[in-house]
């Protein structure tokens, strides 16, 4: 395949091999699950985002942090305008560094919090140090809201940040050594934005591989998952929930599984507190937790293609592979294992470049997908991210380029 699909998961990446097999035209489903959610837009995370994406939205516009990017962007719903999230007319950005819509390094955490926007990125005294930033929505009364402790006192370098009722959430990892042994560690942890306490929430170490990334929110409970490789090539999964009401933990799955590790922005819980997650393999898998066990729903086979990644949003399962003609190809079903649209994704470049595709979300009859053209390294220019809109129709899909990266 001259131009596979690429997936970061936090610094790992994951291919898998094509492989078609016997299948018909509908996803193999076993339950019938419901959809979500209690959701206050003023304080809660949006779970549709909760994977590598760093993307909010209210009824009228997106903003938009690219994997890549040294600024923040908008899209306006009602005119479909895109730009830099910036209230200055006469900023020079992206030339200016002291447009308010400059970030330095963005990182995950795109959220809202009573009337402010919220983020992560580096600032405050040092190069390394990461602070929450907080703005208007028109990108107006940028402050910072609270820095992040340091990666000594957090136990290792944060990956991925999520805000929910005024608390930063953290995944966290560290490569550490005791007596002479390697080990790695995989934390998560909470920085209340009201007072700065720090709570770590659970962690893990183990000395072969392990690695937990997405988190989602219900009510005041924090879903997450960790997953750790054992000697026999087959993974540990847990699934936790933190209750920030009354400060507990609790394993809501605790299971060896072969096959396929969990997809960062795979993991959902809906209003009945149901969790789902998916397996990156072939086929891609969607399991609900069923008395703490996982229990397949889904099953993207399929014997036209390989759907080796599948992606649990808002009332939609987004799943992604190829053929052997070098097509990118999409799968959309609903929970209950209804296919919504299968076909041929549409690339909004020319697909003979580099480029990966950092995070698939929806709702409704709408994707958003974040593609980054890879820089190249012969002729010295830079990356490049578009987001990008599918519309299910009766006709099929249809695609709008809603945000693109200046450099
Ligand atoms: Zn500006």
């Amino acid at each position: 395949m001259k131009n596979r699909l690429l997936f970061l998961i936090l610094s790992c990446m994951f291919l898998f091999a094509a492989c078609n097999k016997a299948g018909d035209d509908r996803p193999e489903f076993t339950d019938t699950p419901s959809e979500q959610v209690q959701f206050d837009p003023e304080t809660d995370f949006n779970n549709r985002f909760s994977g590598l994406c760093s993307i909010w939205e209210n009824d009228d516009m997106y903003a938009w942090i690219p994997v890549d990017g040294e600024h923040i962007y908008y899209y306006d719903k009602a005119t479909n305008d895109y730009g830099v999230l910036c209230p200055r007319p006469d900023c020079q950005h992206p030339l200016d560094d002291s447009c308010s819509a400059y970030i330095l390094f963005g990182r995950h955490a795109l959220s809202y919090q009573k009337g402010k926007l919220c983020y992560v990125a580096n600032g405050g005294g040092s190069p390394q140090q990461l602070c929450v930033y907080s703005m208007n929505i028109d990108g107006s009364d940028k402050a910072i809201l609270a820095e992040i402790p340091t990666i000594e006192a957090l136990g290792g370098t944060p990956q991925q940040f999520y805000i929910h009722r005024n608390v930063l959430y953290m995944s966290i990892s560290a490569d550490i050594v005791e007596d002479g042994k390697p080990y790695m560690k995989q934390s998560f942890a909470a920085l209340d934005l009201s007072d700065g306490k720090l709570t770590i929430l659970y962690e893990e170490q183990v000395q072969s591989w392990i690695e937990g990334n997405s988190m989602v929110f219900m009510g005041d409970c924090a879903y997450f998952f960790t997953t750790a490789w054992l000697d026999d090539g087959s993974t540990r999964n847990k699934i936790m929930c933190w209750n920030a009401r009354d400060d507990k933990l609790e394993v809501i799955m605790d299971a060896v599984m072969d096959g396929g590790i969990p997809t960062n922005g795979g993991l959902w819980v809906d209003n009945e507190q149901r969790v789902y997650f998916s397996t990156q393999e072939d086929p891609a898998k969607i399991f609900r937790v069923e008395n703490n066990e996982p229990v397949e729903i889904i099953s993207f086979k399929d014997p036209d293609g390989n759907y080796d990644y599948a992606f649990l949003s808002d009332g939609l399962i987004i799943a992604l592979g190829g053929n052997d003609s070098d097509e990118k190809l999409i799968w959309v079903c609903d929970y209950s294992g209804k296919t919504l649209y299968k076909g041929v994704l549409q690339i909004p470049f020319d697909r003979d470049l580099p480029y990966s595709i950092y995070g698939v979300n929806g709702k409704g009859n709408e994707i958003l997908a974040e593609f980054m053209i890879e820089p190249d390294s012969e002729d010295g220019s830079g990356s490049e991210s578009y987001l990008v809109a599918y519309t299910i129709t009766d006709e099929g899909i249809e695609y709008r380029i809603i945000g693109h990266t200046c450099k």
